[in-house]
């Protein structure tokens, strides 16, 4: 079995590595550098809080991966397990709050609704007044996914996994159902696709399309549309006013959309995304550069919420990347045409859940169940039958 996985960030890796663990032939075709799209502009963060059931078990699926990635993978992704806190500034938002927690709890995963001031306890110069109530849990945490990149395409390449970077996927066919000839060893009669690149054609059983913000476009190849819309999102890194503890939490202001987290050496960074606008953008001529009257918005936010970020914050550098985003928030996980498995959409979230989404596209590409995560719900059909979910905890 021959998987031609399209994008090398790291949910295309993530795929990579589960699928050469079972034992399949695997290709990556990345048309720039490894990490070099959403994945290299991440914050980095890793939580359970989510508000619908398939987050949180593709979390919980995936903690376990980012604990233990330095043994398994030989690198450090400088995992901090400081948890997430999420605030709420009213009465609704609390509500949901109580029962985001009670789902996420009966899925398995320990977060608490807290007090304001039981909040203060996590984060002390936290502005008590201002809020109704938070949700914290001690499973959430950060990590480093430029090292989490890393980690993931040396495991791939001593797995044999064929990565060829600078090669773009122009075009998908599907090829031999008693048409075309596909690879040797492929499934009798099965058909495959064939992708055309720079270098030359590529024959292959299965293709993942794991382009992120890009993945419509490489899905559009093959005849298969995507609700996607590639939107941009910028993050801050700066040098706060007050004494922001290293170990802090990753904290959401719900209500405003802004967010903070201690970064190294006593930075930290800022974001959130607070226009009345949010257009699509081409991913490949968008402005990945922040903006600074954004930033000074994002840090006075952040300073709300909490008063580490006062006037003398020095706003250092930051970037704009995209998040891939999908009507409902959630990610598709889906074979979207025969042999065509799609791992995109993930709203924002698409670092922390790779590792589950590696063994869930694993399972559709080999038609397996071996992922303890039931993903039926992240179908693509999902948006025509409606019976598309809702994720209240977006940021
Ligand atoms: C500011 C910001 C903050 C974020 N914070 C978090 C966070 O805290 N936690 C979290 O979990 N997620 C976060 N995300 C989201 C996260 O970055 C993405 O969900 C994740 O990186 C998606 O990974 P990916 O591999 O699907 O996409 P990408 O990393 O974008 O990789 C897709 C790759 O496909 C390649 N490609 C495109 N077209 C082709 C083609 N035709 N042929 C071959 N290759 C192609 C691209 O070059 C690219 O490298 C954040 C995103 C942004 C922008």
């Amino acid at each position: 079995m021959h998987v031609l996985i399209v994008g090398g960030g790291v949910v295309g890796l993530a795929c990579a590595h589960a699928l050469a663990d079972r034992g399949a032939e695997v290709t990556v075709c990345e048309a720039g550098t490894l990490g070099g799209g959403s994945t290299g502009r991440a914050a980095g963060g890793i939580r359970t809080q989510f508000s619908t059931r398939v987050n949180v078990e593709l979390s919980l699926a995936s903690v376990p991966v980012w604990e233990s990635f330095a043994d398994e993978f030989g690198v450090d992704i400088d995992y901090r397990r400081s948890g997430y806190l999420f605030l709420a500034r009213t009465e609704e938002t609390a509500a949901a709050f109580r029962e985001n927690v009670a789902m996420q709890t009966d899925a398995g995963a320990p977060s608490r609704v807290l007090s304001p001031a039981e909040a203060a306890e996590y984060l002390p110069e936290l502005r008590t007044e201002s809020f109704v109530a938070a949700t914290f849990s001690a499973a959430d945490g950060v990590a480093d996914p430029h090292s989490a990149v890393q980690g993931y395409s040396d495991a791939v390449r001593a797995a044999s996994v064929d990565v060829r970077t600078k090669t773009p996927v122009t075009d998908l066919a599907r090829v031999g159902d008693g048409g075309g000839s596909v690879d040797a060893g492929a499934t009798p009669d099965a058909g495959g696709w064939r992708a055309e690149t720079p270098d030359g054609p590529i024959d292959a059983d299965a293709v993942v399309v794991a382009a992120g913000a890009w993945s419509d476009r490489v899905a559009a190849l093959a005849g298969v549309d995507l609700p996607l819309a590639p939107r941009r999102r910028q993050i801050a890194v700066v040098e706060p006013e007050g004494d922001l503890p290293a170990d802090a939490p990753l904290t959401i202001d719900l209500d405003t959309g802004a967010y903070f987290r201690p970064e190294r050496e006593g930075t930290a960074i800022v974001g959130g995304h607070f226009s009345e606008t949010d257009p699509d953008v081409d991913p490949d001529r968008f402005d990945e550069s922040m903006d600074v009257e954004w930033a000074v918005e994002a840090t006075e936010r952040a300073d709300d919420a909490a008063a580490y970020f006062g006037p003398e914050t020095r706003i250092r550098n930051g970037w704009a990347g995209l998040y891939a985003v999908t009507p409902d928030h959630h990610a598709i996980l889906d074979e979207a045409a025969p042999g065509l498995v799609v791992a995109a959409g993930f709203s924002g979230h698409g670092f922390q859940h790779a590792p589950a989404t590696g063994e869930a596209v694993a399972d559709l590409c080999l038609g397996e169940d071996a992922c303890e995560v039931d993903v039926s719900a992240l179908s693509l059909d999902r948006f025509e039958s409606g019976e598309t979910l809702r994720e209240r905890n977006v940021a």
